[in-house]
């Protein structure tokens, strides 16, 4: 045991690895297994491939070490992505009848799940992330998910707040915590009851793996998130759960260079006389920022910004030799994208949301600054 806590680099690069054994690794590799030997009674960890394997028991260890530190009831379960994460809170708290509150600005896959949740029974509310504006749609629903910052508007709610009037109410309340990943930012320690992410993106940060997970507060939400994800057999392949443990050791120091790489691109931005709408909750002069500073331990690895129309967001991203044009992000190389192109988000045809890689910072601006002026002379 240690006298004092841990920073983040010390625990991310120890998190969830097992006592050390003789003449075994550090980290224990995949465990490719359908079942495992079973001989008699239906007893011990490891039975059938759908319900349990060591290579996640290590890895659901690791990230509630990093979301949840020094708190015991906490239970993590990881999932074969973040939309299935994200599914198996709301489809296995929620029953006919019930009220679920939903953000109107979060990740363009949720109106799919409301959806699926109204075919159900249950009722959705609906109400923007940024002005705690969820807060007036409260009155007795079972559930509350916030996705703060918000993806891609990156407007920030105040979580504690949130929380309290949830809890007051008893309504469980989930939050997305992609965007800010467990370094960034703690949603049980503000009161949430889950944190769920997408571990696609910069939990693991190399774009080569689909992950998702869930942290919950009490033994009793770990064991229905658990029994859903047997049900339902979304589950992770053993090889992306290892992968998803060893990218985690370099996880603060991807996230430093990627979110100094961020804020360093939003101040260049914020000169630029073409871009409007300029969103970073780690500038000091976003609507988000006073909020951001409060609750996030770090300000994330997207920027968005709208250039003036969809042509010139087009010829900016053909412009860019750095950054490749490709949705997700929080990976160690920069990706961009115009947002409009799926269709699914309320945001203008020249809408960017960019998210910054590892590079040199000073490679990365330049090549921005360089594309933004390449456009700007053609135009
Ligand atoms: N939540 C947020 C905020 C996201 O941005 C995404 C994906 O972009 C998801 C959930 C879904 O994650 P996945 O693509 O791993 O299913």
């Amino acid at each position: 045991m240690n006298d004092q806590p841990w920073g983040d680099g010390t625990r991310a690069v120890r998190a969830g690895l097992p006592e050390p054994v003789k003449n075994e690794p550090t980290l224990p590799g995949p465990v490719f297994a359908a079942h495992f030997h079973l001989p008699g009674e239906v007893e011990g960890p490891y039975t059938y491939g759908r319900d349990t394997n060591p290579t996640w028991t290590l890895l659901e260890a690791a990230i509630g070490e990093l979301e949840a530190p020094g708190d015991e009831a906490a239970g993590t379960v990881v999932f074969a992505s973040g939309m299935a994460a994200v599914t198996a809170v709301l489809l296995s708290q929620a029953r006919a009848g019930d009220t679920v509150v939903l953000p109107d600005d979060g990740y363009q896959a949720l109106p799919l799940v409301r959806a699926q949740l109204e075919a159900y029974g249950v009722r959705v509310r609906t109400a923007p992330t940024g002005s705690d504006a969820q807060l007036a749609e409260l009155d007795g629903a079972r559930l509350l998910w916030l996705e703060t910052p918000s993806n891609p508007g990156l407007d920030v709610c105040d979580v504690r707040r949130l929380a309290e009037a949830a809890r007051a109410g008893g309504t469980l309340v989930a939050v997305d915590n992609t965007l800010a990943g467990p370094l960034g930012q703690r949603p049980l320690e503000l009161g949430a009851d889950f944190s769920v992410a997408s571990g696609t993106k910069g939990l693991t940060g190399h774009g080569d793996l689909l992950l998702g997970y869930v942290v919950c507060r009490t033994p009793e939400l770990t064991e229905r998130v658990r029994l859903w994800r047997k049900v339902v057999g979304a589950v992770p392949g053993p090889m992306e759960a290892w992968l998803a443990h060893r990218s985690l050791a370099t996880l603060q120091l991807r996230s430093q260079r990627q979110c100094a790489n961020a804020l360093a691109l939003a101040e260049a931005l914020s000169a630029r006389p073409e871009v409007t709408g300029l969103r970073h909750p780690g500038l000091p002069s976003d609507p988000s920022h006073a909020t951001a500073a409060r609750q996030m331990r770090s300000f994330g690895q997207v920027v968005s910004f709208t250039l003036p129309d969809r042509a010139y967001a087009e010829r900016f991203l053909e412009a860019l030799r750095l950054v490749e044009d490709a949705t997700s992000f929080g990976g160690v190389r920069s990706t961009a994208e115009r947002r409009g192109r799926w269709g699914g988000d309320a945001v203008p045809e020249g809408f960017i949301r960019f998210s910054a890689g590892a590079e040199d910072t000073e490679d990365l601006v330049a090549d921005v600054l360089r594309a933004l002026d390449l456009v700007a002379v053609g135009r």
